[in-house]
């Protein structure tokens, strides 16, 4: 049967496939996400939404959806199970003038799925095809094959289209497929993971609880009401089938939320990574999310460098089909996102986990509280809130750069702009004579900012800069003509081949 060829074809329903069909959605551009399993997944797995993934959400229009499920503490308390000793405290308020989503949300995976699956379907761009399973791809002139297994029964489909993205998880296919290979290491610890129904005055504990007096690593953290997870190391030599019994389970509940009734929901033993694919990019496929990179849960990377990989290939994916330079802008996606995988996120989601694992577990309580000490000086607080919550994602180079430093790469400082959806050129002080004339096929809204706004920017000379639809700045000129800015904006947007600095 042949079909019409699908602007972008999507291998994957999880988190990151229906962000991006979201993303792109909202661009205009219409998806078909293949999944392999029969329906959504149930699996509660990643807990958290941190601030930056929230300005993506609120951008999206999803914040009501998710806000009015999910949890938004006003800071992260960190207490010992054993006695409900407060170990650390990190107010959220400390990052009120970085972003305008200083909160984390709390919600189960799988809720966030729904919500993003939800959103993407209604806006009536977005076809969902359950059940079909990549088997292979490749590139034919101008675009992609896909290969599908088909439903039982139903006849063997070849699809055509312009872009493929696997967002098909750890074991990715596309990745397969691409002859890409995940680089890095692995820990040396599994972990369990033990979602557990809980239904009397425990609920209302205090949390993230830990206990420090066990030999291996010991978490409880609440998701949603009536719900906790309960994250163990698994004791060396123990294998998965005893550390997922329920007697074993139980005893992890009762040392982090003390005795009582409980039902185990859902419970996975897994490793834990710091891996990434060798390309983020091959020719019209791209990689995002598990796929194309691993992190341990330890800071809650995962699903938040995915849905960050979705938002930076959306707007570039709907510029390619606009006219854009195709290979320059899937460049882009693969230099700028891997790079801030491999360093600022997953230096951060690593620094921590080796700090876990490294200290021997009966030090891990005056460890920790002694960070917790340290972190009461606001501005260390707040740089480790900053880096945690990745508002500090760098872009450190990039095919779309003119030039590099400075502003350019880095999420616009003004809160406000970081969360538009659109393009937008930042003017200040600039006269009427210099107001550029150009036009691409993404709006480009312009923004003539003065006073506090132009104080986030830390220069009073005139300038003009360009905030992504991602909320990056992809060039920025002090007193620049108006000849500079029309060659530049569009550039940097991916309408023209080769970038060339003033
Ligand atoms: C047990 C566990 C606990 C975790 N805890 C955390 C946490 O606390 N914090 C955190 O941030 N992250 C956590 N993670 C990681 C987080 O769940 C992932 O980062 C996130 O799910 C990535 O989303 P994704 O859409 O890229 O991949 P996935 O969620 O894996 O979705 C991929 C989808 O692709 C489908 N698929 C696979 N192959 C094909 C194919 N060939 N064709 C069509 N469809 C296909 C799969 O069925 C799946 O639905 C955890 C992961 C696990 C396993």
């Amino acid at each position: 049967m042949s079909r019409p060829r699908i602007p972008v074809a999507i291998a994957g329903g999880g988190p990151v496939g229906f962000a991006l069909a979201l993303g792109l959605a909202r661009n205009g551009v219409r998806s078909t996400v293949f999944e392999k399993a029969p329906g959504p997944a149930p699996y509660a797995r990643a807990g958290v939404v941190l601030s930056r993934t929230v300005e993506i959400f609120r951008s999206w229009g999803l914040l009501d959806a998710i806000g009015a499920e999910a949890h938004r503490p006003d800071a992260l308390q960190v207490y010992d199970a054993r006695d409900d000793a407060q170990l650390m405290r990190l107010d959220f308020s400390l990052l009120r003038d970085a972003t305008l989503e200083p909160q984390p949300l709390f919600l189960p995976q799988h809720r966030t799925e729904a919500i993003l699956q939800a959103a993407a379907e209604a806006t009536g761009l977005v076809e969902t095809r359950f059940g079909e399973e990549v088997v292979d791809c490749w590139h034919d002139a101008g675009g992609v094959c896909v290969a599908l297994r088909p439903r039982r029964g139903a006849p063997q489909e070849t699809v055509r289209a312009d872009f493929l993205v696997g967002a098909d998880g750890a074991n990715s296919t596309v990745r397969t497929r691409l002859g890409l290979s995940l680089e890095g290491e692995t820990y040396r610890t599994r972990i369990v993971l033990a979602v557990v129904g809980i239904d009397d005055t425990r609920d209302r504990l205090p949390w993230p609880r830990l206990r420090f007096d066990g030999d291996e690593y010991l978490a409880a953290l609440r998701s949603a009401r009536g719900r906790w997870r309960v994250i163990a190391a698994l004791a060396p030599h123990e294998t998965d089938a005893e550390a997922l019994t329920h007697d074993r389970i139980a005893a992890h509940v009762r040392a982090t939320l003390g005795a009582g009734p409980f039902e185990i929901e859902w419970a996975s033993a897994f490793n834990i990574h710091r891996r990434h694919a060798s390309h983020f990019a091959v020719g019209r496929i791209a990689l995002a999310g598990d796929s194309a990179h691993l992190s341990s849960p330890v800071g809650g990377q995962g699903l938040n460098g995915g849905i960050a990989d979705a938002h930076n290939l959306a707007w570039k994916l709907s510029a390619a089909l606009r006219g854009g330079d195709a290979m320059r802008l899937l460049a882009s996606y693969d230099v700028e996102r891997r790079h801030a995988l491999v360093t600022s996120a997953g230096h951060f989601s690593d620094a921590l986990t080796k700090a876990m694992l490294s200290i021997p577990p009966r030090r891990r309580r005056a460890a920790l509280a002694f960070a917790g000490w340290l972190l009461r000086a606001a501005p260390l607080a707040r740089g480790v809130l900053r880096s945690g919550m990745l508002l500090d994602v760098r872009y450190a180079d990039s095919p779309l750069f003119a030039r590099t430093g400075g502003w350019i790469g880095r999420r616009a400082p003004d809160p406000d702009l970081a969360i538009l959806e659109r393009a937008a050129l930042v003017l200040h002080r600039l006269s009427p004579l210099d107001l550029p004339v150009f036009d691409t096929p993404l709006r480009v809204q312009r923004l003539a900012i003065e006073g506090e706004r132009a104080g986030y920017w830390g220069t009073r000379a005139p300038f003009a800069a360009l905030v992504r639809p991602d909320g990056y700045v992809g060039w920025f000129g002090r007193r620049p003509s108006p000849a500079t800015i029309e060659r530049e904006v569009p550039r940097a947007l991916g309408f023209a081949s080769e970038p060339r600095d003033e």
